[in-house]
């Protein structure tokens, strides 16, 4: 039997989101419902309603999420009802070039769940990064549910499929911080202050937190920042170097993702050193760098998508790092608030008032 059940979603670009009742259908072939208890309110569900990402009007919002699987489809081995998992973006496939070659977490051919999820008058709806997690049920492929330790809770547990996950993995996986590095972050919101949470799981000495607000470069020092720069009022390239001796940090990671601050971040590196670009620029935007320089300083200039992470290897480690209070992923939560508070969380967080605001079940 389909289910009924309330979700936020945005119906036209720039309009307030409604909580409205949805169909979610069974499962089908390799998919998977899963109860939602806690879902984390992230930049991309706004740009979503502003129309930033596509013009797939209505859209089923949220993407950050944990829950009990309810009820699996034929085909689906590994994950059954009662087991509590976090959602992720990407299902993989495990047969293109990249899954072949023993790199599944850059796996070019991924999936969400076949069947539409609709409004009542049957009007197919786009969920959010291929979750849609605003909802009391959402539809997706058994892939994309990763199984954890419940003892960790939705609320914290849910923030590692998006955000948090995509700074954590900046440092850790494309970064390869390691024991001793400095590393320098750009953008102390929440992926930002999740990387220089990773920097610190990592070993990192010296870990230099740059933003223009002296707000956030005290979350950041919560979260593990060893030096702060607000570069607003200090050049923040003099103030890395000055702070690791003249060099410049060994890994730069840019959660902003403008021209300014990635090449700020590339002439903040150490010979030699890896700058991470992870925050998400947009089409117009351009760099210009003397060749030379790019060639001259040596290393490594990546970009991290997803954290480069892996699903189902990092998401269990990361929440038992938690359980063991190496990890503090509850400081990223804010607030908790109800399904029908989107909209005010969208406004707390434009005003950075907030690292997350989470909708509990
Ligand atoms: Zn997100
Ligand atoms: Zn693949």
């Amino acid at each position: 039997m389909p289910h009924e059940v309330k979700a936020v979603v945005a119906r036209e670009k720039k309009a307030p989101v409604s909580v409205e009742t949805i169909i979610v259908p069974d499962p089908g072939p390799g998919e998977a419902v899963v109860a939602i208890q806690a879902c984390g309110v992230c930049h991309t569900d706004l740009h979503y309603r502003e129309g930033g990402i596509n013009d797939d009007y209505p859209f089923l919002l949220g993407h950050e999420a944990a829950g009990i699987v309810e009820e699996v489809g034929a085909g689906v081995t590994g994950l059954e009802p009662g087991d509590f998992v976090i959602l992720n973006w990407r299902a993989v496939c495990g047969q293109c070039r990249a899954c072949n070659r023993g790199r599944p977490q850059y796996c070019f051919n991924t999936h969400n769940a076949t069947q539409k999820m609709t409004l009542t008058d049957g009007t197919e709806l786009s969920p959010a990064l291929g979750i849609g997690a605003f909802a009391e049920k959402t539809l997706v492929a058994a892939g994309q549910c990763t199984k954890v330790d419940p003892a960790a809770g939705a609320a914290v547990a849910g923030l590692l499929g998006c955000g948090v996950m995509a700074g954590i993995g900046a440092a850790i996986n494309t970064g390869g911080v390691t024991r001793g590095d400095s590393v320098a972050v750009f953008g102390c919101g929440g992926v930002g202050d999740a990387a220089i949470a990773g920097a610190r799981l990592a070993g990192a000495e010296k870990i230099i937190a740059v933003d223009l607000s002296d707000r956030k470069l005290e979350w950041a020092r919560d979260f593990g920042a060893t030096h702060t720069v607000n570069s607003g009022s200090t050049d923040p390239i003099e103030a890395i170097r000055e702070l690791t001796g003249g060099n410049g940090a060994d890994v730069v990671i840019d959660a902003v993702g403008r021209p300014e601050t990635y090449e700020q971040a590339f002439y903040a590196r150490d010979l030699a050193g890896t700058v991470v670009l992870v925050g998400v620029p947009t089409p117009e935007m351009r760099i210009d760098l003397p060749l030379l320089d790019v060639f001259g300083r040596g290393g490594a200039l990546k970009s991290s998508w997803y954290g480069d992470c892996l699903p189902s290897r990092d998401f269990p480690m990361l929440i038992n790092l938690y359980l063991q209070g190496r990890l503090d992923l509850g400081r990223f939560v804010t607030e908790k608030v109800g399904l029908n508070d989107v909209e005010e969380a969208f406004a707390k967080m434009h005003r950075g008032d907030v690292l997350r605001s989470v909708v509990v079940f």
